[in-house]
């Protein structure tokens, strides 16, 4: 009886919480709220140009994140930046994209690099890149593929990556400015910190996601591919007029 009692004034053990460090398994595309589904940017927009350093070990921590140059965003996210892409293309120019969508679990994986919030979201609170509502990109010429001259390269930890940093050259500063003010006039707002960096204007409204890009276009396809052959087989079966 004793231990009994003891055993229910036992405190109940935590709930135990998804382990964020692992990727969780793609969600059904469906499963998403209108505007907040998760697309491949270059199936959406195939002029803009996609780069993820972090596909490869050229990037500021050297070390190697993503398993492919996949780079997806929310759909609404994806619309503001084709308006951009539209508007730049008529002066010759265009969007290089360096990040997109981020995996919490990749979040991770930079903390334990460099565990420093100078440097990188701490993975409890997320990175606005965790929402996919946040992209790193810069300006090219369209034709070349030449990126512009901006104040400095991607992830570069230093006072010239500041959005406002004064010292630049009268050209660097035409580019930063024209940036800028395209990304602003549809519905991005500028990150004082880094030149390269907006986030989409409500990126509050969107949930920290932590599945895998690859795994996530792959089920896509998957499902696609299951519904067109549905559609095939009802189309075979169904009574002729
Ligand atoms: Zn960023």
């Amino acid at each position: 009886m004793m231990c009994l009692m003891l055993l229910v004034a036992l405190p109940l053990p935590p709930r135990l919480a998804a382990d964020d460090s692992k990727p969780a398994p793609p969600p059904s595309p469906t499963s998403f709220k209108p505007g907040h589904e998760f697309v491949e940017v270059s199936s959406m927009i195939p002029s803009i140009v996609i780069s993820l350093p972090y596909a490869t070990d050229q990037n500021f921590f050297k070390k190697r994140f993503y398993a492919s140059n996949t780079c997806l965003l929310r759909r609404s996210v994806v619309d503001r930046l084709a308006a951009v892409q539209k508007e730049l293309a008529a002066q010759g120019l265009g969007l290089k994209i360096w990040d997109g969508y981020r995996p919490r679990s990749v979040q991770y994986e930079f903390w334990k690099t460099l565990p420093d919030p100078n440097y990188v979201a701490d993975p409890v609170k997320g990175s606005r890149h965790n929402r996919g509502a946040a992209v790193d990109l810069t300006l090219i010429d369209l034709m070349s593929g030449e990126e512009l001259p901006m104040p400095t390269g991607y992830d570069d930890f230093t006072p010239k990556a500041a959005a406002d940093f004064k010292l630049v050259s009268p050209e660097v500063l035409k580019n930063r400015t024209l940036l800028q003010e395209v990304m602003v006039k549809h519905g991005f707002v500028i990150f004082p910190s880094e030149w390269w960096h907006f986030d989409a204007k409500g990126w509050e409204e969107f949930p920290l996601e932590n599945f895998s890009p690859e795994e996530y276009v792959k089920s896509q396809n998957g499902s696609q591919k299951s519904q067109a052959k549905t559609q095939e087989y009802k189309a075979l079966n169904s009574p002729k007029n």
